[in-house]
């Protein structure tokens, strides 16, 4: 499967604190994961993502996402192509902080605001739908040690799946993990993954992204959306 990856890697990492948990970068990480079993990556950050081009949107079956502080930084033109390469199969992955990045919330049509409060509280991620692709091979929940916690109300449509609901300290409850269809393609946004914790090197947590990249690949990839030529059923009556 090809996968490419777009980690911001901007303001945070200059900090050091996201370095400590990420020496690569998030997507350095994804990247290995993504290439340990066998899948061909591209990445992407702040700096070169204006930059990708249709070609390579069309010779991708998932496109990963994390962002954060530079969400209006991403071109509004990389965005409609993203959109277009979605609604024709191409599959869409949000993670954390892009539950606010321009492709997610485009594709689902919603602010996606949510309350957040960073106090490296524990999170425990239960597993509401067991029998999902997503969900595979998992125990019925995961505990993160330390995450930031997102909780409801999150200002998206009703998903079409939840797979996953996050339970925190505090006593706040958050949809996940939650699937959509949009088009002929699958959408999949998942919370855990603040940039200042290894949450993705968490081992549940790197076999929920490789079920999540085979749910979201597209079975049947279109080239265009309109028919010009189609004729009218109805003509030879
Ligand atoms: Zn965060």
């Amino acid at each position: 499967m090809k996968i490419t990856v777009y980690n911001e890697f901007n303001i945070h990492h200059k900090s050091g604190k996201i370095l400590e948990a990420y020496p690569n970068g998030i997507h350095g990480s994804l990247k290995k994961l993504f290439e340990k079993n066998g899948h061909e990556i591209r990445t992407y950050t702040l700096e070169t993502i204006n930059d990708i081009t249709l070609d390579v949107l069309k010779d991708t079956d998932v496109l990963v996402w994390w962002g954060h502080m530079n969400h209006n930084d991403v071109k509004d033109e990389v965005v409609d192509m993203i959109v277009n390469q979605v609604n024709l199969g191409m599959g869409f992955i949000a993670l954390h902080s892009s539950h606010l990045s321009k492709p997610l919330k485009r594709l689902l049509g919603t602010p996606c605001t949510l309350q957040w409060r960073e106090m490296d509280e524990n999170e425990r991620l239960w597993v509401v739908n067991p029998t999902h692709p997503i969900a595979k091979g998992l125990p019925s929940y995961i505990d993160i040690p330390h995450d930031e916690m997102y909780g409801e109300p999150f200002a998206i449509p009703t998903p079409d799946e939840l797979v996953f609901i996050g339970w925190f300290k505090g006593g706040n409850v958050f949809r996940s993990g939650c699937c959509y269809n949009r088009g002929y393609g699958k959408v999949f946004y998942f919370q855990p993954g603040h940039e200042t914790n290894p949450v993705y090197e968490i081992p549940e947590i790197k076999k929920i992204l490789l079920n999540a990249i085979e749910w979201a690949k597209p079975t049947t990839r279109l080239e265009y959306l309109d028919c010009p030529n189609a004729t009218n059923p109805l003509e030879k009556i």
